[in-house]
């Protein structure tokens, strides 16, 4: 094994030394053939992610189209090409005490990013998911390590990224899939001296060993883990009074969607004691009450599911409000529990995210308790805030606190469902990610691959387009202080 993964590194290795320098167009062609390529493998790929997760094929349908769409903003991203954020300070050669020299910096990539893929998005976070994307974008060639719970689903659309290649006449190692059911592999291939990156997205036991493998490493590189989140909503009473019904249907529909295996899935509720909330917990389990139990997509997280959910159950003090027994073996029933804020707050196994279609409400005494309890929660995906305008302005403090909580914050929505955008931010401070300054998900993702160059007096012939005077790509830097194109 460890003789096939020094190949495929070395490989990768040479394979950087010439993508690092294709152009934005070049890539951009690359990106667009991939999503061709992946939509042209049609139903096969539908009915084989379905086969291989337990969910249905209409889910797909979505997830290719964000999959593809992502891969194509990526690459309109690196064809404009303002992202690589060029910038130039020109010689001021009569300064006092000391002439300035011409400086001039852009974002090149890094070198070969290995990317682990989660289970529960088998195209938008795995294989041509966000982490390839961007790594590709960059100019970083890309080894995925497939997951090994739907491995074909990974190999159909590993063989539409190589023939994307072939017919971009790019060298095939700018993209290699390897497959395994061994943590070995993916503890060898961070570990590898020509590994420059790694782009993680799974659970907090997975990304948190895969983090602690690259800090065993001779030279530091930088990992990116994504991991899962309980993702607190705030309930403020106004909304609840006025608003219970919708928000029940709202909330009822994102603790399910996929069988709750969403890692924004909305898994604590916190509100103040109130006839409002008693009211809407009726309600929101009624909602559940609603939805039928779907299979899991494996038998492990369906394992997973129980136990950390009878951990929960079972708990002293948690008050199980709604429970369906599922009927197949691989089904999970929604399930909906209460606990009071005293009980939480002495309980640290309540803070986990459970993964799947589960939510706990927490009631607190008041205020303080409602603010002590979400901080004690640590970094977080996502956090909402369910208010009316009145409840928004008598809560104004609830927001700055929310800063420091969460990656993204939600005003009157419901957290699942991720946009592919330019201001997207999908990542959090640790134990939601491993890196707060970066997001997973959005343009930004680019910027985990890259690091900054300086040229300082470099002859003109020598610089790259994006840095030379006449601005030849016409891309957007900032000259001497202004930003210009
Ligand atoms: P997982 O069990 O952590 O697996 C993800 C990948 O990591 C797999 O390829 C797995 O290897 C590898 N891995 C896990 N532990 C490892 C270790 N100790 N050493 C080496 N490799 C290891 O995650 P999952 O069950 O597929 O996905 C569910 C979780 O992902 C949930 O917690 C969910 O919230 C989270 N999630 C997060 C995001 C996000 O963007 N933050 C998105 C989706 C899901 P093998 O291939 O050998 O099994």
């Amino acid at each position: 094994m460890i003789n096939e993964l020094n190949k495929i590194m070395e490989q990768a290795h040479g394979a950087f030394q010439e993508y690092q320098l294709t152009t934005g167009l070049e890539k951009k062609v690359f990106l667009y053939t991939i999503a061709d390529e992946i939509e042209a493998l049609g139903d096969e790929l539908m009915q084989t992610a379905s086969h291989e997760t337990n969910l249905p094929v209409a889910r797909f349908v979505g997830e290719r189209m964000r999959t593809c769409s992502q891969l194509r903003s990526f690459g309109d991203l690196v064809a404009e090409g303002s992202w690589v954020e060029a910038v130039i300070d020109t010689a001021i050669p009569d300064r006092k005490p000391l002439p300035r020299p011409d400086m001039r910096k852009m974002s090149i990539p890094i070198g070969p990013i290995v990317v682990f893929g989660a289970s529960n998005f088998p195209l938008a976070y795995s294989t041509a998911g966000g982490d390839t994307a961007s790594a590709l974008a960059s100019g970083c060639p890309v080894i995925v390590k497939g997951h090994p719970s739907h491995p074909l689903t990974s190999r159909l659309v590993s063989s539409a990224i190589h023939i994307a290649l072939e017919k971009c006449n790019l060298n095939k190692n700018i993209f290699q899939h390897v497959e395994g059911n061994s943590f070995e592999i993916g503890k060898i291939l961070t570990q590898h001296p020509l590994t420059a990156g790694v782009g993680f997205t799974g659970s907090l036991t997975g990304g948190k060993a895969i983090y602690n493998y690259a800090h065993q490493r001779e030279v530091p590189i930088p990992v990116f883990s994504e991991m899962g989140s309980t993702n607190p909503v705030i309930l403020l009473r106004d909304t609840l009074n006025q608003n219970a019904p919708e928000i029940a249907k709202a909330f009822s529909q994102s603790i399910t969607i996929g069988v709750g295996q969403f890692c924004t899935n909305p898994g604590i509720l916190l509100g103040i004691k109130s006839s409002a909330l008693n009211h809407f917990t009726s309600l929101l389990a009624l909602e559940l009450s609603l939805t039928p139990s779907y299979k899991m997509l494996s038998e492990s997280i369906h394992i997973n599911y129980n136990i950390s959910l009878n951990k929960v159950l079972y708990d002293k003090g948690v008050e199980t409000v709604y429970h369906a027994h599922a009927t197949d073996e691989l089904q999970a029933s929604p399930v909906l529990a209460r606990v009071v804020g005293t009980t939480f707050l002495q309980n640290p196994d309540l803070h986990h995210e459970v993964f799947g279609p589960f939510s706990l409400i927490v009631v607190c005494d008041n205020k303080k308790q409602l603010i002590e309890v979400w901080q004690t929660l640590k970094g977080q995906l996502t956090t909402t805030i369910m208010g009316t305008d009145q409840d928004l302005v008598e809560h104004k403090d609830l927001i700055n606190i929310a800063r420091n909580i969460a990656g993204r914050i939600v005003f009157n929505g419901i957290p699942t469902g991720v946009e592919v955008g330019n201001a997207t931010v999908h990542g959090g401070q640790y134990p939601a990610s491993t890196d707060s300054r970066f997001t997973s998900v959005g343009m930004d993702a680019i910027k985990r691959w890259v690091r900054p160059i300086c040229w300082q007096d470099c002859p003109e012939t020598l610089l790259p387009s994006e840095l030379k005077t006449d601005n030849p790509l016409g891309i957007f830097r900032k000259v001497n202080g202004q930003y210009q194109r």
